[in-house]
Formats: C-alpha cells, sequence, structure tokens
C-alpha cells in the first residue's frame, strides 16, 4: 500500500493510522487541508474488503470536506475518519472511547463529526475522551425547531435555497407555484425539502424503497409515487436526487427531461466529465458539494456557539454561491461541476499560511 504516491493522495497534510489490539480498533484519520481552519469531516465506519479500500475512501472524502467547506467560506479545512469494522458487529464502548483518545491525540487538528455506520450517541460515547466532536449538542435549531445535533434540517434548507437560485437561472422563475420536481429519496433530507417546496407550491413526485416514506409524502404533501427507476427520467421540471450518488451517468443524462438537477445527495456525477455532459443536455446542474453545504454550515455554528439566525444568515449565501457559479458557467460556457472546484480552491489556497 503506497500512501505519497497514492491516486488520492492529492497533498494530503495528515495522514494517521490507528491501531489498538485490546477494543479491536483499526481506523485512518486524514487530514487534506487546514488553511481555513481545523479540518472537520465525517467518522465512518464500514468494513472495507481490505486497507487499500479503507485509505482510498478516506482520502477521497477527506479532500471532498476541504473543498466543501471552502465553497462554504467556512473557517474549516478538510478531513474524515474511518474506522474498518462492520458497525453491527464490531461497534463497542471500548472502540468508540479509543476512537476519542486517538482524536485527542490529535489535539484540535482533526474534528469528528456523524457519518455512516456512526450515529449522535456513538459520537458522544467518543467525545468522553476528547471534546473534538461536531454534531453532538442539543440546541435551538432553525426554522423554531430544537436541533439533536442532526444536520438534515439545515442541508435540507440549504438545498431548498439552492434549488431556487438553479431555477431562476434556468427557467427565469422566481416562484415555485406549480413547478414540478421530482425527489429521489425522501429520507432525512429528501422529506424536508419536500416539505418545503409544497409550501411553496411546488407539484411533487417522489420515490424511495421505503413504503413508510413514501406514505408520509403523499399524506402530508399530497405527492405522486413513481417508480425508482423512472424518477430521474420524469417530465418534470427539476429533479432534486437526494438518496445515492453516480446517480447522474451516460444513461440517465441522456434521458433526464429536467431542465434543473439540484438535489442533496453526496457524489452524484457518476464521473467528473458528466457536468459537461449535463451542460451539452442544456441542463443546469446544482454541484452537490455547493447545495448540500447547510449540513457543515449548521455543525460549524454548533462549535462557535452561533444562533439559529446566524445559521440562517450563511445558509442563505449558498444561493451566493451558486449564483456566482451559474453566472461563470453562463459568462464562460464551463460546466458548473469544474466551476465550483475551482471557486472552493480560490477560497481555500487564498487562506494558504504563507
Ligand atoms: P437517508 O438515508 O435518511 O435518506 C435516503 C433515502 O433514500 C432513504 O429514505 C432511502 O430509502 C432512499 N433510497 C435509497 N435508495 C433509493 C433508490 N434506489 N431510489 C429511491 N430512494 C432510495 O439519508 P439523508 O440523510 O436524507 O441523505 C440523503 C443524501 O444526501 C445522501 O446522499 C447523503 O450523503 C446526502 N447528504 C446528507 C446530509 C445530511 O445532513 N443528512 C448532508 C449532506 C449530504
Amino acid at each position: 500500500m503506497t500512501l505519497f504516491s497514492h491516486h488520492e493522495f492529492d497533498n494530503h497534510e495528515q495522514v494517521h493510522f490507528f491501531n489498538d489490539a485490546v477494543s479491536g480498533l483499526k481506523a485512518i484519520i486524514a487530514v487534506h487541508n487546514s488553511h481555513r481552519g481545523p479540518a472537520l469531516g465525517g467518522c465512518r465506519m464500514f468494513p472495507y474488503a481490505n486497507d487499500e479500500d479503507a485509505l482510498t475512501d478516506v482520502l477521497r472524502l477527506s479532500r471532498g470536506m476541504t473543498y466543501k467547506s471552502a465553497l462554504a467560506n467556512l473557517d474549516l479545512g478538510g478531513g474524515k475518519s474511518v474506522i474498518i469494522g462492520d458497525p453491527r458487529q464490531h461497534k463497542t464502548e471500548a472502540l468508540l472511547e479509543m476512537m476519542g483518545r486517538c482524536l485527542e491525540k490529535l489535539g484540535g487538528s482533526y474534528i469528528a463529526a456523524e457519518d455512516s455506520g456512526t450515529s449522535v450517541p456513538d459520537l458522544q460515547v467518543i467525545g468522553r475522551h476528547t471534546r473534538n466532536v461536531a454534531g453532538v449538542v442539543s440546541r435551538p435549531g432553525i426554522l423554531g425547531q430544537p436541533s439533536s445535533g442532526d444536520p438534515s434540517p439545515a442541508t435540507a434548507y440549504g438545498t431548498f435555497i439552492g434549488l431556487k437560485t438553479a431555477v431562476q437561472h434556468r427557467l427565469g422563475r422566481d416562484d415555485l407555484h406549480r413547478l414540478k420536481v421530482a425527489i429521489q429519496g425522501v429520507g432525512n433530507v429528501g422529506l424536508r425539502l419536500a416539505r418545503h417546496l409544497h409550501a411553496a407550491g411546488a407539484e411533487l413526485y417522489v420515490s424511495d424503497i421505503h413504503q413508510n416514506q413514501l406514505a408520509i409524502a403523499v399524506e402530508e404533501l399530497g405527492a405522486t409515487v413513481v417508480p425508482s427507476d423512472q424518477v430521474l427520467t420524469m417530465n418534470v421540471d427539476v429533479i432534486a436526487p437526494c438518496a445515492m450518488g453516480a446517480i447522474l451517468n451516460d444513461e440517465t443524462i441522456a434521458n433526464i427531461k429536467a431542465k434543473v438537477v439540484a438535489g442533496a445527495a453526496n457524489n452524484q456525477l457518476a464521473e467528473a466529465r458528466h457536468d459537461q455532459t449535463l451542460a451539452d443536455h442544456g441542463i443546469l446542474y446544482a454541484p452537490d458539494f455547493a447545495i448540500n453545504a447547510g449540513g457543515i454550515i449548521d455543525i460549524a455554528y454548533e462549535r462557535n456557539g452561533g444562533t439559529p439566525e446566524d445559521v440562517m444568515t450563511h445558509l442563505e449565501s449558498i444561493a451566493e454561491t451558486l449564483d456566482e457559479l451559474f453566472t461563470r458557467a453562463r459568462e464562460t460556457g464551463r460546466p458548473t461541476g469544474a466551476l465550483a472546484n475551482e471557486l472552493a480552491e480560490e477560497r481555500f489556497k487564498l487562506n494558504a499560511v504563507t
């Protein structure tokens, strides 16, 4: 296994490997870039097939966090951690406590948040031995709701704001009345996004693999259920992917009829070049890591003691970032995904410590 010549290495500042024979902890913590501040990113637990897969994942995800936080104008760098193991079998209190001790050794250069395979209660156990955990505090949340540390309400609201900005740019509309939106996945984020869209007068088409989530969308919001394999190619104005990644590929893009793609799912482009393919088809794509930054914004304000109003003000800036990206795309004829990467680089390289 190589590190400095690894294809995902991309100038990472730090990569730490931790092993504890007693608790069974095997973890990798990566700090990609800390020019803007301490590296914040999720702590993922997953039964990786081998160490190489775990390293590849942590490096790729850590780099992604640098770009997301910089694009959101947060004083945070990018990092990520992975615990190698099956969360259903290997996650014990002793293992999580040891993870906390490992985090503490890094002296605050990396701050862990919830990710797949870890929960808010898990982060609270990790937090017994370090203050370098985030998304764990109950506090007043946005829109008058209490926040338990779950970033989904902020992610959904940020996605809603970003979707409106995309609609303004591509469809020339300031209102969402009777706008047809197809949402793939009505889980934590997708259902909340659906509620915002419904309140703004949009017509909703939803798909999910869980019937109970669909039932809520139908009964509460009057949504129409569509089969999972048709949701992306519906004859609608906007599609909002809110389930899984890599759904924008050669096959789907050729059949998308919507003029706007604006959803919260991570890593929507199957390959980087697919942002150009979307543009070639006349589809305006809101880059995922720009539009879904609400969660990291919310977590950042938990750390600095900001109020719900501070969080809302920062969430509104997602619209400004997307406005800048869409304007650059129109002026240069270049795709929004590549432009988002460049804008993020401008923002984190500008703050480089000289
Ligand atoms: P979630 O698990 O609560 O919801 C995802 C939903 O998608 C589930 O209801 C699931 O049943 C459904 N789904 C899975 N496969 C599907 C398929 N083939 N077709 C239709 N629906 C399917 O997750 P979430 O927290 O709502 O996150 C959704 C997406 O947004 C993920 O990609 C996540 O990485 C991303 N994201 C979430 C946050 C956040 O704050 N939760 C922040 C940034 C990005």
